[in-house]
């Protein structure tokens, strides 16, 4: 399996957390159908996807969409929802995505926010975790009290590899078997773990305390120290959970950096999957369509990525000879796969720079550093990779101050 590790994970371009640790003052600002986020560039509306799931059919109803009231792109997130930008009628957007039923919980819409191992139950992985996020995504949308949880909590079923753990998910569970799993609770693996049977009820009840816990913080990690999730957990659940030694990233994935996948990769069952890496995590409506045509089970990841599963060999040779050469990205190598950007200008109004326009013109001439790379409009440095990389700053229009970062 080729891999995307170089890809760096990112939050959203309109991410605030990091300027407002600790407890709030305001409610979050993610975007959802209906409450969208107001950019230079128009409204945002974001429609989430948990699991990432999304039948390719839907791709036709995303393309629609991004052409009648956005930009005429699907732009991916970090957290594997997609959104669609420069919307100028964001009520008729907000009707027309509950009418193709992208909105089953309208008032869960923004909670919505469940990573799982995109390859589970197809290659590698220590568990299927796949019906779990079904499951779970049932419990909580069945939980009044749970509508009104900030949209920034994220949750994560990891299958064993490591991959979406990595993503430091609020809330969520990681596979250590078959039968047992670990919960995960502020970004890591906590130590109590449960058999599989316990496994939702579990990260429901986390996330029953998490609501009643969390005073007005947005992610458990930062929190108030008083707040005790696991110890919470254990009590209701008595001899259905115990304590153990909490694993480590690295007993899932010894490499330190968890596979992301891209390119071919084949299935135990004789199908292909075929993993597609994004510029910038922007998806043309066009390429929606085309994907929409191969008919099959799709899953968009937190990583500007999406993988359509279970194609036959002919049908898997004939998208990538299709699609590769208008846009999607096959091929590990890729320089597109090492550099990110903000938004930046037009979208930004604070940027000093197109620094898409910029990133894409430096790749094309061949001019940046070996290893991650980014490119940001103003300080905030909005959507810059979690470990190291160059950091290419605006200073002026197509200017900009490179620095290395550790
Ligand atoms: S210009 Fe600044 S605020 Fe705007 S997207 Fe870029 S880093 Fe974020």
């Amino acid at each position: 399996m080729n891999t995307l590790n170089d890809q760096p994970s990112q939050p959203d371009a309109d991410d605030t957390s990091e300027a407002h640790p600790g407890q709030r003052d305001r409610v979050d600002g993610c975007p959802g159908s209906r409450r969208v986020h107001i950019a230079a560039d128009g409204a945002i509306g974001r429609l989430r996807f948990p699991g990432g799931l999304l039948p390719a059919p839907g791709f036709a109803v995303l393309a629609d969409l991004a052409d009648n009231f956005g930009d005429g792109d699907i732009h991916f997130t970090s957290r594997g929802n997609l959104q669609i930008r420069g919307i100028r009628n964001a009520s008729g957007f907000a009707d027309a995505a509950e009418e193709e039923r992208l909105v089953p919980y309208p008032s869960h819409d923004r909670v919505r926010n469940i990573l799982q191992s995109p390859m589970t139950g197809r290659v590698g992985g220590r568990a299927d975790v796949s019906q779990m996020v079904k499951d779970f995504d049932a419990a909580l949308c069945a939980d009044e009290s749970l509508a009104s949880l900030p949209g920034r909590t994220l949750f994560a079923f990891d299958d064993g590899r490591g991959d979406v753990l990595a993503e430091a998910p609020d809330l969520g569970l990681v596979a250590l078997g078959d039968d047992e799993v670990e919960l995960i609770i502020g970004g890591v693996a906590s130590g109590v773990v449960v058999t599989q049977e316990h496994a939702v009820d579990a990260v429901m009840e986390a996330t029953r305390q998490w609501a009643q816990q969390r005073g007005t913080a947005w992610r458990v990690a930062e929190a108030d120290a008083t707040v005790d999730l696991a110890g919470a957990v254990v009590d209701a659940l008595g001899d259905g959970a115990q304590w153990r030694e909490p694993s480590t990233l690295a007993d899932f994935s010894p490499a330190g950096r968890p596979e992301k996948p891209v390119g071919w990769i084949e299935q135990p069952d004789g199908l292909i999957s075929l993993a597609a890496g994004l510029r910038f995590g922007i998806l043309p409506a066009r390429l929606a369509r085309a994907i929409a045509q191969t008919q099959t089970t799709v899953h968009v990841t937190p990583w500007y990525s999406l993988i359509m599963h279970d194609l036959q060999e002919e049908v898997a040779e004939q998208v990538v000879r299709v699609m590769a050469p208008n846009g999607l990205i096959f091929d590990r190598k890729s320089s597109w796969l090492k550099v990110t950007a903000c938004t930046g200008r037009p979208g930004c109004e604070k940027s000093l720079a197109d620094t898409r326009g910029d990133a894409a013109h430096a790749i094309a001439a061949g001019k940046l550093p070996d290893g991650r790379v980014h490119f940001s409009g103003c300080e905030r440095r909005c959507g810059r990779p979690k470990g190291g990389y160059f950091d290419y700053l605006a200073t002026g229009d197509g200017e900009y101050d490179v620095t290395s970062v550790d």
